[in-house]
């Protein structure tokens, strides 16, 4: 390894993707100065639990951390804690730190990810009210659930059903109010989104569709309710906003990177900047999986992204070309998702939907987009396999349950070789 001091590979970020490009890059034979700078306190740590096992008090913060702290220093990272980057400059080679110092580069990685979007009504500063997104977040909720009883959860999306689902487990009144018609619009069909409604109602979650919030409701700077869209007011003592996010793409537009609603990169995730790459939910690219440009925020996008770009550091090429999947646990039910799915015109499904156990396949056209499935498991990786080897499944196969998925992986493997 070189001596330290000399310009190496700093990354901005130190959360899913940029703890593992990291790692990657070590790993893929980068042998000057790994430098991750990070403006959270905590170890780099893992986020689903947050809305899951970890609000639930089913694992320890430990459990988390992707890696002991002593990890870093052992595999010559400098995994710097509490450090935000305010600026960089690719001419120079410097990246600046909100603490003053300048940090020279070879290689920089913007991992810099999303942060939440913030609800904009009036008493939305209110005590109570809560965003999951960090450890932090969630360790400031948790600490005073005990005297809540009645949560209000605004926005039906993956994050705000999970903490639902949390939290109504937890014995809580929970009610979960939805500006569009219907829940996780962006993510999945009609199909889904139904049976999950029906799933919440039937575990007493109050599921309100349609439903805008006009302004939160408070006492002596507490939340006490939310005025919704329809005049009424639900009570509340504990408010979970869940309404997206917006990529933190600041740093990397002053610095005049290309960016249109996230960071630009190819399938290097090399960016407009020489020597400035960028991975996971910042960045925005292409790929054979749909038309035009997609910003996706997932684990998987932030673990294949780090590699390549990992890779890309050390000068290998190992270009990015997995098929996106997702996963959301709420109560007993896995949701798995794979493909991109936006744009179809057509449900195919298998299985039976009332059993929470079933499979559906979207289409545009004749094109196969992707397949989200309900306690499906099988079904789910064989679809990933499917989407990865550009196999166009064909309606009849999806409609036919006595062609197994599996099976056709396996030709599909035997063709190819
Ligand atoms: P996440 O994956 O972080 O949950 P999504 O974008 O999937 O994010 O979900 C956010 C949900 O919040 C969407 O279903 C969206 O319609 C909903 N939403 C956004 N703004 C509001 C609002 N003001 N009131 C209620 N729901 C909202």
């Amino acid at each position: 390894m070189s001596a330290a001091g000399e310009p190496g590979l700093v990354v901005i970020g130190g959360s899913h993707a940029g703890h593992q490009v990291g790692i990657a890059a070590r790993n893929a034979g980068y042998e000057k100065p790994i430098t991750i700078l990070s403006d959270e306190d905590a170890v780099p740590y893992q986020r689903p639990p947050l809305s899951k096992a970890y609000l639930m008090g089913k694992v320890e913060r430990e459990a988390l951390y992707f890696r002991p702290a002593s990890f870093y220093p052992e595999h010559g990272i400098d995994l710097r804690l509490g450090v935000a980057a305010t600026a960089f400059d690719n001419q120079t080679k410097t990246v600046t730190c909100a603490d003053g110092t300048e940090l020279p580069y070879e290689k920089l990685v913007i991992a810099t990810g999303t942060r939440v979007r913030e609800l904009p009504v009036p008493g939305a500063d209110f005590k109570g009210v809560s965003y999951i997104r960090t450890l932090a977040d969630i360790e400031a909720m948790m600490d005073g659930l005990d005297t809540v009883k009645n949560v209000v959860v605004i926005g039906g999306g993956f994050i705000g059903l999970e903490g639902a689902a949390a939290l109504r487990t937890m014995g809580r009144t929970v009610t979960v109010v939805e500006m569009q018609d219907r829940l996780m619009a962006r993510g999945v069909g009609e199909t889904v989104s139904a049976f999950f409604a029906g799933h919440h109602r039937e575990q007493g979650v109050d599921v309100m569709l349609s439903t805008g919030v006009e302004s939160l409701a408070g006492e002596d700077g507490r939340v006490t309710g939310v005025n919704l869209s329809t005049g009424e007011t639900v009570p509340a003592d504990l408010v979970i906003v869940g309404i997206g996010v917006l990529p933190n793409q600041e740093i990397a537009e002053a610095a005049g990177v290309a960016c249109d609603n996230g960071v630009l990169v190819d399938e290097y995730m090399q960016t407009s900047e020489p020597g400035v790459l960028a991975v996971g939910d910042v960045t925005r690219f292409s790929c054979r999986f749909m038309e035009g440009t997609v910003r996706l925020e997932s684990v998987q996008n932030a673990t294949d992204q780090a590699r390549t770009a990992g890779a890309t550091a050390a000068r290998q090429d190992k270009p990015y070309d997995t098929a996106p999947w997702f996963w959301s646990d709420q109560f007993d039910l896995k949701l798995q998702m794979t493909g991109l799915t936006g744009g179809h015109d057509r449900e195919i499904i298998r299985g039976d939907v009332k059993a929470g156990a079933f499979s559906v396949f979207y289409f545009k056209g004749d094109k196969w987009l992707g397949t989200d499935t309900v306690n499906q498991p099988t079904d789910h990786i064989s679809s990933r396999r499917l989407l990865d080897a550009g196999y166009a499944l064909s309606a009849e196969e999806a409609a036919d349950a006595g062609v197994s998925l599996k099976e056709l992986v396996k030709s599909v493997r035997k063709a190819a070789k």
